[in-house]
């Protein structure tokens, strides 16, 4: 009985439910891999995510070869061409299964329909932390709103733990030569970034066991490096969110019951991620490119393109605004209050399209997830689910000055600003190395406060 594992979106061997369940039901196992560059392009990945799942590819084949399968990697424009490959890797190999885990958007969803329309062995098996399908408020609607939903799934995971899979037994030693990932496209160097198993599960017990207690207090200042960084492993599956949890548990016991405490704030920010699969799984237009909130699509963004440049380039004359996008631009990174001040400024100071950001990020991010990033956008704009208020609008300003009071971070990303001190880095006066501000905030302000009320005429749900 001949089977394949096809990693997507999971690219471990550790904790891998499909794997596990085709070692136990096969004596004879491939990998594959379907490397789709045109799919890629179009979802403008960044060049240093390229790089990154390269890398990723090449640490899984040499995990897979720890245990004698081989992985195969095979390239096709996008996920068209999949299933007829699919179908031919079964033929070559006279395979009985392919395994894999369930995905759940909607061009995902339509590529395993594909594959199993042309009869192939699919056997798809579950691996989210919180499985959407099995979670909905007590009259059976989904939810909408995230507090009531993580309650619900903290009341799950804590009494009902789950479980992370071992690795499988080494299958009968075969020899084997590993084939590396091509290289798809412009690449930036990644390799700040781990990839393998073992740092990344260095990495992980590290933050469980000595930071994760700090993580509430310390978790909004973008200079203190006091978040876990496990965003880009996550987004490609190179660990699972169990694991994280599983950690988690282990190494901060009953804290992680307190939402109030480090370990338990940050178990809030992995449920932030399972809900924002919950809400594309539930509600699949937003992954069409809609708003979720129907009504927010008549909003008369200005989508200025010269303030859209500027804003990518972190030339906006706002600090906090410009130092942050600087750091994505350079690193491929940043941090969560930035993302969210940089998203506020974009549609609140801007008027832009949350779109347009949406997609910058994606091009950027080597963390870039369709989920969290479309998540967080709509957030922003008050056009999600449980998005802000459509009046709180972030002021830069004082955003920068709560959260960077000594300027550290400003000053790491803007070497025209290195000789200033607060309170004038913050909002410099003296501007002759230094951009003027593109847009005045409290006009700004102003004029999005009555963008949105000539929504709320036709509409009171924004409140
Ligand atoms: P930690 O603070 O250590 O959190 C642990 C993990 O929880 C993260 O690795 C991440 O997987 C998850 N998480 C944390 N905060 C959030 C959140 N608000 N929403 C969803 N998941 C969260 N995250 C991505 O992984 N990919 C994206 O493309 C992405 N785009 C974003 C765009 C915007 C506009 C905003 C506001 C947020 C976005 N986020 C995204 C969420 C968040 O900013 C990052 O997950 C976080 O900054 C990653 O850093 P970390 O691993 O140190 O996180």
């Amino acid at each position: 009985m001949r089977a394949a594992v096809w990693f997507r979106n999971d690219l471990r061997t550790l904790d891998h439910p499909a794997l596990n369940t085709a070692a136990s039901n096969h004596q004879q196992l491939r990998a594959v891999y379907f490397l789709c560059p045109k799919q890629l392009d179009e979802h403008v990945i960044a060049p240093i995510r390229r790089h990154y799942l390269r890398r990723a590819v090449d640490e899984l084949g040499e995990q897979l070869r720890k245990i004698a399968v081989p992985l195969d990697i095979i390239v096709v424009p996008d996920f068209a061409q999949v299933p007829d490959a699919l179908y031919k890797y079964c033929s070559e190999h006279q395979l009985d299964a392919v395994y894999a885990h369930r995905e759940h958007l909607p061009n995902e969803l339509q590529r395993d329909r594909a594959c199993r329309q042309k009869q192939i062995p699919l056997q798809l098996i579950d691996d989210e932390l919180i499985n959407p399908a099995q979670i909905s408020k007590d009259n059976g609607e989904p939810y909408k709103v995230f507090t009531p939903f993580s309650r619900r799934c903290r009341d799950a995971l804590l009494h009902n733990p789950p479980h992370c899979k071992p690795r499988p037994k080494p299958l009968p030693k075969a020899a084997l030569t590993i084939t590396p990932c091509p290289v798809f496209g412009e690449e930036q160097d990644s390799t700040d970034w781990p990839v393998t198993e073992k740092e990344l599960l260095s990495h992980l017990r590290e933050f469980c066991s000595r930071r994760a207690s700090r993580y509430r207090d310390e978790r909004d200042f973008p200079a203190l490096h006091s978040t876990s960084r496990l965003s880009a492993p996550l987004s490609l599956g190179l660990i699972s969110a169990r694991q994280c949890l599983s950690r988690l548990q282990l190494e901060a016991g009953e804290a992680i019951h307190d939402p109030k405490s480090g370990p338990g704030c940050w178990l809030n920010e992995l449920l932030w991620r399972e809900f924002y699969r919950y809400v594309a799984y539930h509600f699949p237009s937003v992954a069409k490119g809609k708003a979720f909130q129907a009504h927010t699509e008549a909003l008369q963004w200005r989508n200025n393109e010269t303030e859209f440049a500027a804003w990518c380039e972190g030339r906006t004359g706002y600090p906090i605004v410009d130092a942050a996008m600087r750091q994505l631009n350079q690193t491929g990174w940043m941090h969560n209050r930035l993302r969210m001040i940089c998203a506020s400024f974009l549609c609140k100071d801007l008027q832009i399209d949350w779109r347009w950001g949406e997609r910058y990020f994606l091009s950027r991010l080597i963390d870039a997830d369709f989920c969290s990033n479309n998540g967080g956008w709509q957030w922003a704009a008050s056009t999600g689910t449980d998005a802000a208020p459509y009046f709180r609008i972030f002021n830069p300003t004082s955003q920068s000055q709560r959260f960077d009071p000594d300027g550290a971070f400003l000053r790491q990303y803007l070497p025209e600003l290195a000789d200033r001190n607060p309170p004038d880095i913050h909002s410099p006066k003296e501007r002759t190395d230094y951009t003027p501000p593109i847009v005045d905030h409290q006009l700004a302000r102003n004029a999005t406060l009555t963008m949105f009320d000539a929504l709320k005429c036709n509409d009171n749900s924004l409140s």
